[in-house]
């Protein structure tokens, strides 16, 4: 449940200052290999790692050769 993120109703009580933390520090480091970082393929269903700067429409199913999607 979200709070303190200042868009809830007042009267929270002297609580300020328990929403840092939050945000940053969780996966803040070089994203290596996420999740929903695939690419598939439209055609025959061949799905294959997305490559960080490569777009999916920019790769070629290693199977077909057709242009890969968002999975
Ligand atoms: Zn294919």
């Amino acid at each position: 449940m979200p709070r303190g993120d200042g868009t809830g109703p007042t009267g929270q009580g002297p609580g300020t200052g328990g929403g840092r933390g939050r945000g940053m520090g969780r996966q803040g480091g070089p994203r290596a290999a996420g999740p929903g970082g695939e690419c598939v393929c439209p055609v025959c269903g061949e799905k294959a790692p997305h490559v960080a700067g490569t777009p999916c429409s920019s790769q070629v199913c290693p199977k077909c050769g057709a242009r890969m999607a968002r999975a």
